[in-house]
């Protein structure tokens, strides 16, 4: 029992091809986080950056929602984060945010200007409980959605799978093809999987076929939730490793053309 115990321990060549896609598709960025700013999220940027930096991240994202999803932060609260670039530590603070769809082409809440003064510009669908800023049909929203990726200042989109808003894989294939196009990221997002399982397959198998640039990230509410990828392995099969941009710091700012 013993000798046959250490022979597994020692002797899973098999596994090891396994284990090194788990080690080159997990992220050193957490993209997508919260804080109390977004109303309905629990932790600070203190203690996001106390946990960053614990857990050995080279960089997290601050992406509170945009100003206009309820109890969303006012527009200050973006245009002020320059300041994230001082706050100490090992791991780097970037600007952002994650962003809402304002109307039928593309159009976001913050203006260009802020925008612009942002690292991570991320744009994504939430339940609204005034519906979907004016757009009343399901195809308009993806097609004003697909618009906004068009936006060289938007470069990633959160959850495109969710309880929230039902793509169908026709749909889906609209998107991660314009992703690759255009150069923004699409997200696996960790928080959002329960009941989910087979459409993100369906996802990420399709976003390999169209070598669509892949983000994967907590989209942390708490702070316990920051760079927890444990439910990475369900997934970790379907991944191109090359195709994920916040594998590392270095492969994030290139992405985002981040200068710093
Ligand atoms: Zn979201
Ligand atoms: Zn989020």
């Amino acid at each position: 029992m013993l000798k046959l115990k250490a022979r597994t321990r020692h002797t899973p060549v098999t596994c090891f091809d396994y284990y090194i896609k788990i080690i080159m598709t997990t992220p050193l960025v957490d993209l997508h986080t919260h804080t109390v700013a977004s109303g309905h999220a629990y932790c600070t940027v203190n203690e996001l950056v106390e946990k960053a930096n614990i857990i050995g991240l080279e960089a997290i994202a601050i992406t509170d929602h945009g100003p206009r999803l309820p109890n969303g932060p006012h527009i200050y609260h973006f245009s002020n984060q320059e300041r994230f670039k001082t706050i100490p530590g090992n791991c780097k603070v970037l600007s952002g945010v994650e962003e809402d769809i304002a109307g039928p082409n593309g159009e976001v809440f913050l203006p260009e200007n802020t925008l612009n003064s942002l690292e991570v510009v991320l744009v994504g669908l939430h339940p609204y409980p005034n519906g979907w800023a004016n757009i009343n049909s399901k195809k308009n929203v993806l097609i004003s959605l697909l618009k906004a990726m068009e936006n060289p200042l938007i470069k990633g989109v959160t959850h495109p799978i969710s309880n929230w808003f039902d793509f169908s894989k026709e749909d889906i294939i609209e998107i991660v093809e314009n992703a690759e196009s255009t150069s923004t990221a699409v997200e696996l997002n960790l928080s959002k999987i329960y009941g989910l399982e087979n459409k993100l397959f369906e996802f990420l198998d399709l976003a390999g076929e169209f070598n669509a640039p892949l983000m994967i990230n907590s989209d942390a509410h708490a702070v316990h939730e920051l760079g927890d990828f444990s439910n990475l392995e369900k997934f970790t099969d379907r991944i191109i490793p090359e195709n994920v941009i916040n594998k590392d710091y270095k492969t994030v700012k290139s992405f985002f053309e981040i200068e710093r």
